[in-house]
């Protein structure tokens, strides 16, 4: 449903933590709340009233985009007079909070593929801001020991051809970190030398503490001048996070193309806010003194009381109003049976037993550290360190237990990507020169595999995809003058490529372009067969779940959400029952019957399905793994997520369920040995889960009803993209005559069988029962 590059995003992490404290503060639990990034004070008379004075005024109309010249005009004076800096007008634009002015920043500037160096830990918005705007994200760590601060080397290390901006951040969100004016200098000459853009977020500017004086990049002279853009806003000087407003001033030419991406999104920021804004620039400043002057006091308390913590260390920020320290020691330690694994487990944890919020340093980008915002009063400040003293002093040594190391590996690219099968012989040379290019004699692998009968040919420069590729088929043997019936490139690290895939049918050629995910290789091998043995052997593979029960075999149809894997897995368990594959069967016929063979070695499985099966967990535990989380950041099982007891929390390094589509490389007959799988099955029944209301729970199919609702994609069992398809998600040519073949086969299938209509929404023990029911038939 979501496009590519949303679900690319994580969630935020922070609103997860959030939402639970929320929840527990609802629940009359007296939660202290560290995790928010606003102060917690209310924005001061003055600019209340100027607000209220605007709505009197009836200055309530649209404004010009890039704000009221007031404003504008502010700003501008603002830059003069604090730092002698010179602005124009047109180099001044205002935005829904300096959120909005970055993100606005990201499009004008950023072209696809260029790199934005962004110094770790980072505040939660850069990384997806980028992305959002196709460069890329280069990061780079910066240190403890140097009050995370960005080191010129580290900058210079970083540097590439392509790099085109570089986000600093000072005072800093969440470290407190601070640059001095010559450090600040050592890092802008080295960014003008590289001719870089350099987006300073200087958010924080009036909260710089122990007398220190805040540098602005628009300090550094005239180059930085015309390479910064500077981003500010009034959320944090002047408590009015609410109101949504801040700016930016930088060169006029990205300050128009800034304007060009708010004009056609949200026009001008409120213009209430904006009269607000003026009356903050401009009018007494001694609400900002006063609130930094008690900042500072809970900042050096705060601090007192974190350094006073056995193992934990934690430099004394400088600025903002975040503590960023380093807590990992609680990491493997262990309180009434769960173990701490990460920051994620530690904010947990102290949420649970402390009931302090906090935000994990993974959502900052490093997992070492844990933030505490000091935007509370004094005393309950005081209540929150005490009660975190005390629940770390609850905590334990882990007993040692038995730790499985999980042969597991991640692929960046975690899900099937499109795959063009109509290619034409010039496109395929083209493809086939460009592969080979890629592979280079000393990372090249070749292997044929033997699918069905025919003869594949993986060439690869992955040794991930040749591992998973080797494990899953039975291996084919080349007669020495033959060519394989099929060749399948899959080619990583090809630059300016996206993921991608392409079927060349006449050659029988593959190609597969920077993914390393096995399912993608295995859909594409699948397709090729499908493609092979329906025009050459009247074979037909499909989409279904096959099971034997006292040879009797049963196809089960069912789309994305049927729910077909609990009735398999729990008839599975039954006397007589043996699974002859999760997912995928090549059905052949006979004269007279019609039976289904299994083509893989293992089963490619979805781990989530141990939730079906717990006694599958401890095979995973020994199988090839792919995508199996170790974090909580790549969770995406919400139902899980809102509930309290995480695995990874509770002391396990991974989770089968976290993430919904990674898979294990399983043995079959480690399920319950030859009792328990077959490869081969003569297909007697056939069920076609669908959840249309209103309809019998099981109905008897004629044949032309039954190709109707299986042509028809119906019941969810579309392939998406595909207007008219027999269910073969893997099918790759989908030409009239190709479908006309389907339905032939279909047809032959359905008239050996008898064919079932089953409404899977009558609830899963009856599902259970009625699959159990025609099984046995
Ligand atoms: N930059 C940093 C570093 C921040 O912490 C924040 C607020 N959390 C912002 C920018 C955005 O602030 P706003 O959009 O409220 O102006």
């Amino acid at each position: 449903m979501l496009s590519d590059r949303i679900q690319r995003l994580g969630d935020s992490p922070t609103l997860k933590i959030n939402a639970k404290a929320n929840a527990m503060i609802a629940d009359g639990l007296d939660v202290v709340n560290l995790s928010v990034g606003e102060p917690d004070f209310p924005t001061p008379d003055n600019i209340k009233r100027a607000a209220i004075a605007a709505i009197n005024a009836n200055y309530t109309k649209y404004t010009a985009t890039s704000g009221i010249p007031e404003l504008q005009n502010a700003i501008v004076r603002k830059y003069k007079n604090d730092y002698g800096a010179e602005y124009k007008p047109s180099q001044v634009i205002v935005g829904a909070g300096g959120k909005q002015c970055l993100f606005n920043a990201c499009q004008a500037v950023i072209n696809k593929g260029q790199e934005v160096i962004i110094p770790v830990p980072y505040w939660v918005s850069y990384p997806p801001m980028v992305e959002l705007a196709k460069g890329v994200p280069v990061y780079v760590h910066t240190r403890e020991e140097d009050g995370f601060l960005l080191t010129p080397e580290a900058l210079e290390r970083a540097l590439t051809p392509n790099t085109k901006v570089l986000i600093l951040n000072s005072p800093a969100n969440p470290t407190g970190g601070a640059y001095s004016e010559a450090e600040l200098r050592a890092i802008i000459d080295i960014a003008l030398k590289e001719d870089l853009y350099i987006f300073s977020d200087e958010i924080y500017e009036k909260l710089l503490y122990g007398g220190a004086k805040f540098t602005s990049v628009c300090q550094l002279g005239e180059k930085a001048l015309e390479k910064a853009l500077i981003f500010n806003g009034f959320s944090k000087a002047y408590a009015m996070t609410g109101w949504r407003l801040g700016w930016a001033v930088g060169p006029e030419a990205i300050i128009a193309g800034m304007t060009k991406a708010q004009d056609h999104s949200t026009s001008n920021p409120c213009s209430i806010a904006q009269w607000a804004g003026v009356e903050a620039l401009n009018g007494p400043q001694y609400e900002l003194a006063r609130m930094k002057v008690e900042f500072e006091k809970r900042r050096d308390y705060m601090h007192y009381r974190i350094s006073q913590l056995a193992n934990v260390s934690c430099p004394k920020p400088r600025g903002a109003f975040y503590l960023f320290p380093n807590m990992s020691y609680t990491y493997d330690m262990e309180f009434e049976g769960m173990t701490i694994r990460n920051s994620y487990g530690l904010a947990y944890f102290l949420l649970k037993e402390a009931k302090v919020a906090a935000v994990p340093g993974a959502a900052f980008g490093d997992d070492k550290f844990i933030r505490f915002s000091y935007a509370a009063s004094m005393e309950r400040i005081k209540e929150a360190m005490d009660r975190i003293a005390l629940a770390l002093s609850k905590l334990q040594p882990a007993r040692k237990v038995k730790v499985v190391a999980l042969n597991n590996t991640q692929t960046k690219v975690k899900n099937y990507v499109e795959t063009e099968p109509q290619v034409s012989p010039d496109l395929r040379n083209a493809l086939l020169a460009e592969s080979d290019a890629h592979l280079k004699f000393d990372e090249y692998f070749e292997w044929n595999a033997n699918i069905a009968g025919k003869i594949i040919q993986l060439r690869t420069n992955s040794p991930h995809l040749l591992d998973f590729w080797l494990e899953n088929w039975y291996p084919g043997q080349l007669e020495t003058d033959l060519e394989p019936h099929g060749v399948i490139y899959a080619v990583k690290g090809v630059t300016g490529r996206e993921a991608r895939a392409f079927y060349h049918s006449e050659s029988r050629t593959g190609f597969i372009f920077n993914t390393a995910y096995y399912g993608q290789l295995r859909s594409v091998a699948l397709g090729m067969v499908s493609d092979m043995s329906e025009r050459m052997s009247d074979a037909l593979m499909t989409h279904a779940a096959c099971l034997d029960v006292n040879n009797k075999g049963t196809l089960i149809f069912g789309g994305p959400g049927m729910g077909k894997s609990a009735p398999v897995f729990s008839l599975l368990s039954q006397h007589g029952a043996k699974l002859v594959s999760p997912d995928n069967v090549l059905i052949r016929f006979t004269p007279r019957e019609a039976y289904a063979d299994g083509l893989e070695r293992k089963f490619y499985f979805k781990t989530k399905f141990v939730e079906r099966m717990e006694t599958l967990a401890p095979l995973l535990d020994r199988s090839k793994c792919e995508n199996v989380i170790v974090n909580k950041s790549e969770c995406d099982n919400e139902p899980c997520l809102r509930k309290d007891d995480c695995r990874l929390d509770k002391g396990k390094s991974f989770c089968y369920s976290g993430f919904g589509n990674s898979r294990a490389m399983l043995d079959p007959y480690w399920i319950g040995g030859t009792d328990k799988y077959t490869r081969r099955s003569t297909i007697k029944n056939i069920i076609i889960l669908h959840k249309e209301s209103l309809t019998q729970p099981v109905t008897k199919l004629e044949i032309r009803k039954a190709l109707e609702i299986i042509e028809s994609g119906k019941t969810g069992m579309k392939t998406p993209g595909a207007p008219e398809n027999f269910f073969n998600p893997h099918l790759l040519v989908r030409t009239s005559d190709r479908v006309d073949l389907q339905k032939k086969l279909f047809e032959r299938l359905f008239s050996m069988t008898n064919v079932y209509y089953v409404n899977a929404e009558m609830g899963k023990d009856r599902l259970k029962e009625v699959v159990g029911e025609i099984c046995g038939k």
